[in-house]
């Protein structure tokens, strides 16, 4: 197996230079070097071909014994030296210091038909950020992980990338419900691959360190490898830079909510510096459409992070990465500048993703209205988002009296929708056919153009949980059935047509289903 190893964020940037694997606050350095933790009995369940042709691996590669042992943690690629990177962050809104990975290692960054990968280990051991936790992963969440990070490459939502994902053949402790009701699981590593996981907390603990030098050193490093297109310098490339991020991160922020993606836990060690979606941990898909819904347990009393609010989340986790970069800059008009672009942007980036849609490409004046009647449709009448929006492309110009047998399959509680609420569903429906009326675009083509943006599969909570249940019983199958389906998430698959269904009743309340914790 050969990967083209260049290494550069170990190689251009400080290290700490104390070795030993202890918990620890590290200062004045970007990372720490860390060898991960043996495994018992790796297995390798699943590798993404996707990814390994991506880095250059043939299909042999990856099914060598030296991928295996190198990908849980077994064996050091030659003539690298594996590290945890150092950063800090918001938590639910407030500074909680540093955090860093405590779980994650990196093993080396490769590059491949001139793309930059960085390769690291998610479960792979302790670090000197591990704090009071094991640094290991269940098989559960990684699981969750896994699938859902392809799932989003191939919907087209910037986000990290995996390679594989193994069992270690070591038992984990985990108190799902954080309720003392702890039990062993099975252990999984899985291996992430993105072009760099600096966040926004990689600057932020500098700044809070008052390590100016280091924190130049950093920016610096991300515009030289990751924002060529910065041209400027000095104080302007960071301005420039934080432009940048806010743009990606507004584009990775509409595309949640375009296919109904919740993150879960955005702080802003969350928040990748590249504007991917980062750290799957308690994410979930809306079922039936409803702004304020979370799948966080932890997050089930203020919901800070949920559906309806992940935009303004993005933008308050850009001011703490503007305040990082402050000392950078030391003038705030500029950087308050960026971030009212982010706002007024955003109201737009929204309106003109949410008619698309339904069909609009082209802003009309009002359609922002049809879209507010149509959101508070969706939540009156508990409807399925991923389901309404693809049966919504059947609807044909004129053809106003079959709305009901174009979208009912979308609602969970037929029975329930009363007359007014029907009511109200007419007349939507009037206005939609009246402005669809001022388009050229017929129906067919309108049709595949939004059958390309609105996903016919998702990873439902659901379908997630019975692929954790199986390989809990040993059974992995369904891991690559997934897989194999959320490649083409806006093509039609009749052989996987049972998944293009409602959320199953007994799921509606279910641990792993709709409610998730950060146990991990
Ligand atoms: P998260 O909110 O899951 O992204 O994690 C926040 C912080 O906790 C990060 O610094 C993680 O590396 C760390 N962390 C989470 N789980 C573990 C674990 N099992 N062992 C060590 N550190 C962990
Ligand atoms: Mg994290």
């Amino acid at each position: 197996m050969k990967l083209n190893i260049n290494n550069t964020f170990s190689e251009e940037l400080p290290s700490d230079p104390i070795l030993e694997n202890s918990r620890r606050q590290v200062r004045n350095a970007c990372f720490s070097y860390v060898t991960p933790k043996k495994t018992r009995n790796p297995e390798i369940l699943h590798v993404s071909e996707e990814m390994s042709k991506e880095l250059g691996l043939s299909k042999e590669d990856a099914q060598s014994e030296e991928f295996l042992q190198i990908m849980t943690g077994n064996k050091v690629i030659e003539q690298t030296k594996p590290y945890a990177m150092h950063y800090g962050g918001h938590q639910f809104g407030n500074w909680a210091g540093q955090l860093g990975d405590g779980r994650a290692i990196n093993l080396a960054e490769v590059v491949h038909n001139s793309n930059r990968w960085a390769i690291q280990l998610k479960g792979a051991g302790e670090t000197p950020y591990s704090r009071n936790a094991d640094g290991l992963a269940v098989l559960r969440s990684s699981i969750r992980e896994y699938l859902c990070s392809e799932a989003m490459y191939h919907l087209g939502v910037p986000t990290t990338r995996v390679l594989s994902l193994a069992i270690t053949g070591d038992q984990v402790l985990r108190d799902v419900l954080y309720n003392g009701n702890a039990a062993y699981e099975k252990g999984a590593v899985v291996c992430r691959v993105a072009p760099s996981f600096i966040r926004f907390g990689n600057f932020e603990i500098l700044a809070a360190h008052g390590d100016h030098k280091n924190l130049k050193l950093l920016a610096d490093y991300t515009i030289k490898h990751f924002y060529p297109e910065i041209k400027v310098s000095g104080k302007e490339a960071y301005i420039a830079l934080l432009s940048e991020i806010s743009k990606r991160s507004l584009k990775m922020v509409i595309d949640w909510q375009r296919v109904g993606f919740v993150h879960g836990v955005m702080n802003t060690d969350n928040m990748s510096i590249l504007g991917l979606t980062i750290d799957y941990g308690p994410y979930g898909w809306l079922e039936d459409y409803d702004l304020g819904w979370t799948p966080n347990t932890t997050d089930s009393q203020f919901k800070r992070y949920k559906y309806g609010t992940q935009p303004e989340i993005v933008l308050w986790n850009l001011y703490q990465l503007a305040n990082a970069l402050y000392p950078l800059i030391e003038e705030t008009d500029s950087l308050e500048k960026v971030l009212n672009d982010y706002q007024e942007t955003y109201t737009k980036a929204y309106v003109n993703m949410m008619i698309t849609k339904i069909g609009l490409f082209f802003y009309q004046e009002n359609d922002h209205l049809l879209i507010q009647d149509l959101e508070e449709l969706l939540q009156l009448s508990e409807t399925d988002m991923t389901i309404f929006f693809r049966n919504l492309a059947n609807f044909e110009k004129g053809k106003t009296s079959n709305w009901y047998a174009i979208i009912n399959d979308s609602f969970y509680n037929l029975h329930d929708i009363e007359n007014d609420i029907k009511n109200r569903w007419n007349t939507w429906f009037l206005k939609y056919n009246t402005r669809l009326k001022k388009e050229q675009m017929g129906d067919k083509e309108r049709k595949d153009r939004m059958n390309s943006i609105n996903p016919k599969y998702v990873l439902r909570n659901y379908m997630a949980q019975l692929a954790i249940d199986n390989a809990d019983k040993g059974d992995y199958n369904l891991i690559d059935e997934l897989y194999q389906m959320l490649k083409n998430p806006y093509n039609e698959q009749p052989k996987y047509d049972k998944w293009f269904a409602k959320r199953p009743d007994w799921a509606r309340n279910k641990i792993g289903c709709s409610m998730l914790s950060c146990s991990s």
